[in-house]
């Protein structure tokens, strides 16, 4: 009670005629209305689960006071998922997208617009936990941008999202192919995310062709992730893709149904934007 007493006006002398249940609700208001304070590791660092994270429910304390029964009680805030997938985003390369949201995605064209509004149609259709979104097409036209905007989201809902980048986790994982144990925990973490994000599929470095082998590992990602929420953004048109394997094409735009959204650069630097026609 000494604590309290000197913060309210009137102090200890005040407190005296207040009810038990008044002074229980002023010891959560007085909680509630505290800021966290950095938490810092043994090298003094401010911690991850501090620093990824803005909670303007638990003022970055990571627990909420509550009345229960008329008595003061403590709760964990709900942002502790809303952490743990941030951590996990940054853990696994995706941080730089961590602040790429619909909002903050520069829609001045209509192509923009449109490409915006079938993003947020994605985030949505919650009702659907098979779905799938591509963003293909030229590269500096907001693909990215999007697909982490979604990610971010469904991050902020508690989702847990899993980033695979091609031309790094691509590689790395056929790299692993010899070593099963890798490998097998690769395909998992993969195969058990609630949300995958594969940036840039089938990318090469320096233009080269696309190997047999990548084409595989494509395929063997679309199993795993069949029936689960996926996003897909790459460089290439459907078109393009189907020039170098049209069963891989299909099955994308089977999977994708009206999730599709394709740029191609016009004659005087248009974007033009293509959407799907299917039923998703
Ligand atoms: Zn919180």
């Amino acid at each position: 009670m000494e604590l309290l007493a000197g913060k309210i006006p009137g102090g200890a002398e005040a407190i005296k005629g207040i009810s038990r249940e008044e002074y229980e609700q002023m010891k959560v208001d007085g909680y509630n209305a505290q800021e966290g304070r950095p938490i810092r590791t043994v090298e003094g660092e401010i911690t991850e689960w501090f620093s990824c994270y803005d909670c303007p429910v638990c003022k970055n304390k990571g627990a909420v006071a509550f009345l229960k029964d008329g008595w003061y009680a403590e709760r964990e805030c709900e942002c502790g998922p809303i952490r743990k997938a941030r951590i996990r985003a940054i853990h696994s390369g995706m941080e730089c997208y961590l602040e790429k949201r619909l909002n903050n995605y520069e829609a001045r064209e209509p192509w923009q617009k449109e490409a915006r509004d079938l993003a947020k149609g994605f985030i949505l259709d919650r009702g659907n936990s098979r779905r799938w979104i591509a963003m293909l097409g030229q590269s500096g036209a907001g693909k990215t941008h999007l697909c982490a905007a979604i990610c971010n989201q469904f991050m902020a809902e508690g989702m847990e999202v899993a980033y695979f980048a091609w031309l790094t986790d691509g590689q790395r994982l056929m790299a692993n192919r010899f070593d099963a144990g890798a490998y097998s925990a690769e395909r998992e973490r993969l195969r058990k995310a609630q949300v995958v994000y594969i940036d840039d599929l089938l990318k090469t470095r320096d233009g080269a062709q696309v190997t047999p082998t990548e084409l595989k590992t494509a395929r063997e990602l679309f199993d795993l992730r069949a029936g689960k929420i996926t996003l897909v953004s790459a460089e290439f048109l459907a078109e393009d893709l189907a020039r170098i394997d049209e069963s891989l094409a299909g099955r994308l735009l089977e999977h994708c149904g009206k999730y599709l959204y394709q740029i191609e650069k016009g004659a005087g630097r248009n974007y033009r934007l293509h959407m799907g026609r299917g039923q998703a």
